[in-house]
């Protein structure tokens, strides 16, 4: 756990034109408090948050999962991060912390080259954030400059991060990442490529994998524009104005990287199978996908509130309309759970939740949560738009306002509050930014559905049809 003005160490994060403190920015200062749940919870729910190995006690993200009970327990650790922030912060630290602890298992397959061992240096890197507990965020999404060349084919050199030279000591990295949450308040960031990187014969400098601390020299962190409200309360903005899971552009501008903290260098058939061959992938899915129920649990409940307090929810067609809602949230849970029993065993003991299921989940939650935020839209109307700011109940329009929007099922102070979260989390910039976190950050579910169908098994099926059209 840090505090915030431990994040005020050198690191180069810019807002707004102006290279800023973390510490002196609001928003970020909430969002650390929030994302400090995660280790908070170590310390009140430990039965359940931690678990002890060697006579040393960790998080549970840490620990191997074994046997099914272990994913359930890190399940039920995963969800009540997720709960303490209502599903909104996507990249709380159990996230990756769920990949390091296979990633040291699994790291073998790196091998090495005439400076260093890659297997050693992930293994020792994902056994250091373990015993110390660090906050990784992750970059491997490259910029969008020309889908007509492959990488290292355009001339910019921001087409990625690309190595410039190799020491003996290390290498000396240049470039960028298009989007990393979380960047400006974790400790370390973790950069690779997604698994198709393509590249032109010859040169393979792109293909790297690497961790580094957020305040190497070089690097960059040019954040997003924020979407609090300042000179409005959390009354007015209960989301935005509580959190910003802040995603920033991060530059890399001759930072030097330790051999020890090289993973994949100058080969690109390692940076492609690096996510998914390291465990990293199946295993931060599993968090990511319990994560997400609870997001849409949260908006699911948020709209059966919105229609009681609007009095809405004695008509047939709007139970209807809710009744999808809750259809949807049961299947996604029911998913997770199958995730987890049709789990397998890996060649390393590793228990490892079904594929197939957690992608099914990725394919079809984006969807599941734009509908309720649109059933939200809908059935709170012209009621939630109308919401004047708070501060009016105090104005010279407060007794006005206090009887005018008092129902006999909530109070004016209490409607307006729902209606006000109502509108946070389905029409404002922060919610339209959550949207689109749910409907990308596990990359884009065109290509996810691709994979489901190619991947699906279905000899069942194909033998009735066989049968039947012989
Ligand atoms: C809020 C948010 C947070 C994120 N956080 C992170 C993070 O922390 N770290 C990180 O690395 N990444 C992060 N990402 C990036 C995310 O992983 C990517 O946005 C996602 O993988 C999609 O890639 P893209 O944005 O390059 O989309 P593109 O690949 O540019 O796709 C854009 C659109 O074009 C379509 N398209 C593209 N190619 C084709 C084709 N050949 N045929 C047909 N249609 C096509 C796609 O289907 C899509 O509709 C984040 C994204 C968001 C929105």
């Amino acid at each position: 756990m840090h505090t915030i003005e431990q994040l005020d160490d050198g690191r180069a994060v810019y807002l707004n034109g102006h290279r800023i403190k973390v510490s002196e920015i609001p928003i970020f200062r909430k969002t650390l408090a929030l994302n400090n749940e995660y280790y908070h919870l170590q310390q009140t729910h430990p039965v359940v948050h931690t678990y002890t190995e060697n006579g040393r006690t960790y998080d549970i993200a840490f620990k191997v999962p074994r046997n099914i009970d272990d994913l359930r327990q890190k399940h039920q650790a995963y969800q009540e991060i997720a709960q303490s922030n209502n599903g909104m912060l996507g990249r709380t630290p159990d996230f990756l912390d769920s990949g390091m602890a296979v990633l040291a298992e699994r790291s073998a397959f790196l091998g090495h080259n005439k400076w260093t061992d890659f297997a050693a240096n992930a293994k020792h890197y994902a056994e250091w954030i373990k015993e110390n507990d660090i906050f990784i965020s992750h970059a491997l999404q490259n910029p969008q400059l020309d889908r007509t060349k492959p990488i290292n084919g355009i001339p910019s050199g921001y087409a990625g991060v690309h190595t410039i030279e190799r020491r003996a000591d290390g290498i000396v990295v240049s470039g960028a990442k298009m989007v990393n949450t979380m960047a400006p308040i974790a400790d370390d960031l973790l950069v690779f490529n997604p698994p198709e990187l393509l590249l032109e014969k010859g040169d393979t400098s792109y293909a790297v994998a690497f961790a580094t601390p957020l305040n190497t020299p070089g690097v960059k962190i040019i954040c997003r524009k924020l979407l609090d409200h300042p000179g409005y309360t959390e009354d007015d903005y209960p989301l935005s104005n509580a959190l910003d899971e802040i995603d920033a552009y991060v530059v890399f501008d001759h930072a030097f990287i330790p051999w020890e903290k090289v993973f994949v260098e100058n080969d690109y058939q390692m940076s492609n199978r690096f996510f998914i061959e390291s465990g990293v992938f199946i295993h931060t899915s599993h968090q990511d996908e319990v994560r997400g129920i609870t997001k849409l649990e949260f908006a699911t409940s948020l709209a059966i509130r919105v229609a009681h307090v609007l009095g809405l929810d004695g008509f047939l067609g709007v139970q209807e309309k809710l009744g999808r809602l809750t259809a949807n949230l049961e299947l996604i849970k029911g998913t997770i759970t199958r995730s987890e029993e049709a789990g397998h065993l890996d060649e390393f003991g590793i228990y490892t939740p079904s594929q197939q299921a957690l992608l099914a989940v990725r394919a079809s939650l984006p969807g599941f949560f734009e509908e309720a935020l649109k059933v939200t839209q809908h059935l709170a109307a012209g009621s939630m738009v109308g919401v004047p700011g708070f501060a009016e109940f105090d104005g010279d329009n407060g007794a006005i306002l206090k009887q005018a929007l008092t129902t006999d099922r909530a109070s004016a102070a209490d409607r307006s509050k729902l209606l006000n979260l109502a509108f946070d989390l389905s029409s404002s910039g922060f919610g339209q930014r959550q949207l689109m976190y749910e409907y990308y950050h596990g990359g884009d579910p065109m290509r996810i559905r691709s994979k489901h169908y190619l991947d699906e098994d279905l000899r069942a099926g194909n033998a009735m049809l066989d049968q039947l059209l012989k």
